[in-house]
């Protein structure tokens, strides 16, 4: 399947998607603490999503069953929200949003600490949010996917953290998962030409020990083989021919 490159009007539903999905995190962020359980942190997200009209992306998505994805410590992603989970002082909580506006998608993940947190997670957590800002500076129309791909893995690579490789980034638009497949090591090739109006979403899911998985029987929840914490970090991002546009972050 071909890139979809937006058209104006449909950039223009990709920005206001992004920026009440920037809303919603930060809506989360603030709201978080510890003793909440993750069915709580999901409906607060819904509940933001939902009041601005927006639906929530992920809601029965392939039959997932709530609106955000909520993975805490080793939990790399898709963790079900739970009124029997509870985030604790010292835990790390990913948090995977998706919404849509006007029919498209915006989709976004961020890593949140729990009160305090130990030093190793609180590095784990900025070096998977600079990998991501180490991959776009590479998100330039005339440039290549994989580069984005291999400036990711570049940066993380000295850290020795494991790099998860059965899931990856996307592109984004009037479906939540487009092609192309962005993964966020070096594959064989620089991979497709991008192109201005592309937009995709570039989502490092980093590791401490082990770059391998484990699938709960459950069907969704992916956990790191050896128990180590990991993190994630994603925004939805515009192809222009100068710097990306991020369209999951506030403007300062
Ligand atoms: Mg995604």
């Amino acid at each position: 399947m071909a890139i979809s490159i937006k058209s104006p009007q449909e950039i223009e539903y990709m920005r206001e998607a992004g920026r009440l999905l920037a809303l919603v995190h930060q809506t989360m962020a603030q709201e978080l603490k510890p003793g909440m359980s993750t069915y709580q942190i999901d409906k607060i997200g819904e509940e933001a999503i939902r009041s601005f009209k927006c639906i929530p992306s992920f809601l029965n998505y392939n039959g997932f069953p709530a609106s955000i994805c909520i993975s805490v410590n080793d939990v790399i992603i898709h963790g079900i929200p739970s009124k029997k989970q509870y985030v604790k002082e010292g835990d790390i909580v990913s948090l995977d949003a998706g919404l849509i506006y006007h029919g498209y998608h915006a989709d976004a993940a961020r890593t949140l600490a729990v009160g305090e947190i130990s030093e190793e997670a609180r590095k784990l957590i900025e070096a998977t949010e600079r990998s991501f800002f180490e991959g776009i500076k590479f998100a330039v129309a005339g440039g290549f996917l994989h580069d984005i791909s291999a400036g990711v893995e570049n940066y993380i690579k000295p850290f020795g953290y494991g790099i998860v490789r059965e899931y990856t980034g996307h592109g984004v638009g009037s479906h939540l998962h487009e092609d192309p497949a962005i993964p966020n090591y070096k594959p064989i090739g620089r991979g497709p030409k991008l192109r201005a109006g592309m937009t995709l979403a570039v989502e490092p899911m980093i590791n401490i020990g082990t770059h391998r998985i484990k699938q709960l029987d459950d069907g969704w929840t992916v956990k790191t083989a050896d128990g180590s914490l990991s993190a994630h970090y994603e925004n939805t991002i515009l192809i222009t021919d100068g710097e990306p546009e991020i369209l999951t972050l506030l403007k300062a």
